[in-house]
């Protein structure tokens, strides 16, 4: 029996991506050897380290430095190539300490953007 042509129907990549996706999905399975990794749309939104942060007054360390925050977009793509199974989302991942992981949807990311903004304002503009 010929065993050179069949596939583990995991093992594909997406032929059609949405206008906003940025990844290779090609160099993302070369680089993790991860199909699933390699099948998300994906997009960066930034990253940035997070330094520490100590009370003026004190100097006690009100959050150690060492962690990162990084926004990236994602949804995973249809087995057929074409299309989606999932609808996209905004993920803000804080390596921390403390670690945290927040999925948002599109909308729910827009707003939190302008309370984050608007609260940012309102400490140091007022
Ligand atoms: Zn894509």
């Amino acid at each position: 029996m010929d065993t050179s042509s069949q596939n583990n129907d995991d093992e594909w990549l997406p032929e059609l991506c949405p206008p906003w996706c940025t990844a290779d999905h090609a160099a993302v399975y070369a680089e993790s050897g991860d199909w699933v990794l390699a099948q998300l749309h994906t997009r960066s939104g930034g990253s940035d380290f997070l330094d520490e942060i100590r009370n003026p007054i004190d100097g006690r360390v009100m959050r150690r430095g060492g962690g990162e925050y990084q926004l990236r977009a994602e949804q995973e793509a249809s087995p057929t190539g074409r299309g989606f199974l999932t609808t996209p989302v905004v993920n803000l991942r804080v390596t921390g300490p403390p670690a945290v992981a927040v999925e948002l949807t599109t909308g729910e990311a827009r707003s939190l953007a302008r309370q984050l903004e608007h609260l940012a304002d309102a400490v140091e503009l007022s």
